[in-house]
């Protein structure tokens, strides 16, 4: 882009003048010269001799003109750095929180909405340690200490969340071939599943007797 011109005759003259762009004077040209009858010209013949005071000031103008254009660049530049910094402090920084949010302990604030709920964090927080395949016997230290923190009752509840056919280590296998992955070495005998499902039919029949230890539940102390 270019400076814009704009030109006036003068009618008592003849003469075509510049406008005054340095003064943003209507009643004088560039060049000084007082109008007494202006008209205003769009586009001046190539042939039409522009009054050479004008021209003569014309660089002087155009300066300025450009000086405007870097200066309001610069503003537009310094503008938007400020608010990229200001979104940058707002924007909480990935490597801060990603790892935070991984590790278990840093949702320990907001509780489960149920055992269920928090069965399955305590195996995400598993999954993050093992690869893609989990040994069956980790998964099994997990969720046995993962009970180990519950009430009796809390028991009880976890039970009914699984459904009465099911077991908490069977949900949990299931939950992992969710998560794309799977238990290794998982014994399919039926005594493993019998332990189990003996585990929460124990639970649904004598809730009082604490076969289980008790104990060091923060969702115990919330109740
Ligand atoms: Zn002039």
């Amino acid at each position: 882009m270019e400076p814009p011109h704009s030109f006036v005759r003068e009618t008592s003259t003849c003469a075509v003048h510049h406008r005054d762009y340095l003064n943003r004077d209507d009643d004088h040209a560039l060049c000084g010269v007082a109008f007494e009858n202006p008209t205003p010209l769009d586009e001046p013949a190539d042939d039409v001799a522009i009054c050479p005071d004008c021209a003569a000031r014309l660089a002087e103008y155009h300066a300025r003109w450009w000086r405007h254009r870097a200066l309001a660049a610069e503003a537009e530049l310094e503008e938007l750095r400020t608010k990229y910094l200001s979104d940058e402090a707002h924007r909480p920084a990935p490597a801060a929180d990603a790892p935070a949010t991984d590790v278990p302990t840093a949702d320990d604030e907001k509780e489960p909405a149920s055992l269920l709920d928090h069965a399955r964090r305590e195996l995400l927080a598993l999954c993050r340690q093992c690869d893609e395949a989990i040994p069956y016997w980790r998964l099994k230290t997990a969720m046995q200490k993962f009970s180990d923190t519950l009430s009796t009752d809390q028991r009880v509840l976890l039970a009914q969340e699984i459904g009465a056919d099911g077991s908490l280590i069977r949900w949990c296998t299931t939950e992992i071939v969710n998560l794309g992955r799977q238990v290794t070495n998982s014994p399919v005998q039926e005594e493993s599943e019998a332990m189990w499902d003996a585990w929460t039919h124990d639970a649904y029949q004598t809730p009082k007797k604490t076969k289980w230890r008790l104990g060091r539940s923060r969702s115990q102390d919330a109740s």
